[in-house]
């Protein structure tokens, strides 16, 4: 591929800029985290003023409401959004950049006439139901069951991880439908109504003391057949499927904002003591040296998801690299803080409670959209072909 951006790319480029540098600022300061009602509005708001602005769905094919622009214009977009620090897409995440791109793939027209433009203008808010209790990295153990009556499903069982389930609308559901078959082959993917009798969301606190994700008890959820996604029992297949945006392309705004961060992060060191010292310096090089590698990996991930229609297992390495790196750069960040940070108190323009914050957040990459140790076996087994471990 041609890494270089065009002379249309660039005047794209001077055209997102001007409407983020004017836009984000009035759009103002984010509410605090733990304001899921506050945060749901900040972010659907955001959203919509993407979407009349035609900047929702950038990658999204325009028969389905987004811009199909080339990947060239997608990246832009992307390394702009984060120089002007816009809104985190927050609430959206799971609609815009795994159960919409699957519904794309995968949906019946009905279905993607339906949801697609609730996503993309933010009307709309999804999380995800796959995790249970007794299914995580070996997720085809789930055990929540839906029995067909007639034209609907009646599903019960728990889920758990959920995040923003508490302010979600629909939920990208996996079931089992067949107890009988083997594991892989009893599995149905199904959109859930949140709004309804049978279905109790139970935020769950964690470490930092904020709620991010939820337990989900459903007892007799009513999902009509429509809203199945493929064909029942043929759920793993479409799993796969949301599971290669969750890992390939989901991550591509995360990874250019962590490299805006490094940049920040090294801005505060030279002003302060931390700068002087040569092992900082030899570990903020390596960090930038592996963010920029990292990009072009996310870059070349892009590229193929838009000529096959999906990413590839690429996106695996993707994770794991991005999800280590983030770590890196949380404790460095720490590190470099010093003392104060003991106190959580903003000093002198640095943002210790941010930075705690952010360090706490970050122990949850290595683990959330599939562990570490998942990714390597994926990478191991599926890219480059080694045995089976045992
Ligand atoms: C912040 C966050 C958000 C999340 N959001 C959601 C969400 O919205 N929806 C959702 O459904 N889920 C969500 N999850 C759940 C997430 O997908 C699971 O936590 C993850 O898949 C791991 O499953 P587990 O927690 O059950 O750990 P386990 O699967 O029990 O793993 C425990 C340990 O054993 C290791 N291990 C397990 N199997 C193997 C193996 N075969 N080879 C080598 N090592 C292995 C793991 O790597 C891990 O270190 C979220 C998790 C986090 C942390």
């Amino acid at each position: 591929m041609d890494l270089r951006y065009s002379a249309e790319d660039e005047a794209f480029r001077a055209e997102i800029r001007a409407w983020l540098e004017k836009e984000v600022p009035a759009h103002g300061p984010p509410p605090p985290p733990d304001d899921w009602p506050a945060r749901r509005s900040y972010d659907t708001a955001w959203q919509r003023k993407l979407f009349d602005a035609g900047y929702a769905g950038l990658a999204w094919p325009a028969a389905f409401g987004g811009r199909g622009l080339p990947t060239s214009q997608q990246l832009v977009y992307l390394e702009e959004y984060a120089r002007a620090d816009a809104p985190y897409i927050g609430v959206n995440f799971v609609g815009m950049m795994h159960a919409g791109p699957t519904l794309i793939a995968e949906g019946t027209d009905e279905q993607r006439r339906f949801h697609l433009p609730r996503i993309l203008r933010g009307d709309s808010v999804w999380c995800q139901g796959f995790s249970e209790p007794g299914a995580g990295s070996d997720l085809a153990a789930l055990a929540t069951r839906a029995e067909r009556h007639g034209d609907h499903y009646l599903v019960s069982g728990q889920k758990i991880w959920s995040t923003r389930a508490h302010v979600a609308d629909h939920c990208e559901l996996l079931v089992r439908t067949d107890s009988e078959a083997p594991r892989h082959a009893g599995i149905t993917w199904l959109i859930l109504d949140m709004h309804q009798a049978g279905v109790e969301v139970r935020p769950m606190r964690t470490l930092d003391g904020e709620s991010h994700f939820c337990e989900l008890f459903l007892d007799g959820a009513r999902v009509p057949v429509a809203n199945r996604v493929g064909a029942e029992n043929d759920g793993w297949r479409v799993t796969n499927v949301t599971l290669r945006f969750e890992r390939g392309t989901a991550f591509a705004q995360h990874i250019i904002t962590l490299r805006a961060q490094l940049r920040k992060l090294v801005a505060r060191a030279v002003r302060g003591a931390g700068w002087e010292s040569d092992a900082v310096r030899a570990k903020v090089g390596r960090l930038a040296a592996s963010l920029d590698a990292l990009w072009r990996l996310t870059q070349m991930c892009i590229a193929e998801a838009e000529r096959s229609g999906a990413p590839s297992l690429v996106g695996s390495a993707v994770k794991l690299r991005y999800s280590e790196l983030s770590q890196e750069v949380a404790e460095l960040a720490m590190r470099l803080a010093g003392d104060p940070i003991i106190g959580r108190t903003d000093l002198d323009g640095l943002p210790t409670a941010a930075i705690v914050r952010e360090y706490l957040w970050s122990l949850q990459y290595t683990i959330a959209a599939g562990t570490s140790q998942i990714q390597r076996n994926l990478i191991a087994e599926r890219i480059l072909g080694l045995p089976k471990g045992r």
